[in-house]
């Protein structure tokens, strides 16, 4: 399976970080992925494979979605006014 995700979006983990936060911003993409957490702040680095096992919702817009189920920002359905 490929997940979908770049440097700026924000996930979630399977487990959240020791100061109570499980929100984190990809910094770096590759074979090791940099995340920074949003509660405190820290950097961590994991390899591609401890991330995407670890992985669980992306932020798009304001919705939290599962990753699995996310196409990248191009196959987003538009929205309609
Ligand atoms: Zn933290």
């Amino acid at each position: 399976m490929i997940l979908h995700y770049e440097v700026g979006d924000i996930v979630t983990l399977k487990k959240g970080h020791p100061c109570g936060e499980n929100k984190w911003e990809i910094m770096r993409t590759g074979v090791d992925i940099k995340l920074r957490c949003q509660g405190c702040h820290r950097q961590i680095w994991l390899t591609r494979m401890e991330f995407e096992k670890r992985v669980r919702r992306i932020l798009v817009g304001d919705k939290w979605i599962s990753i699995i189920h996310y196409k990248g920002k191009e196959e987003q359905p538009e929205d309609k006014e």
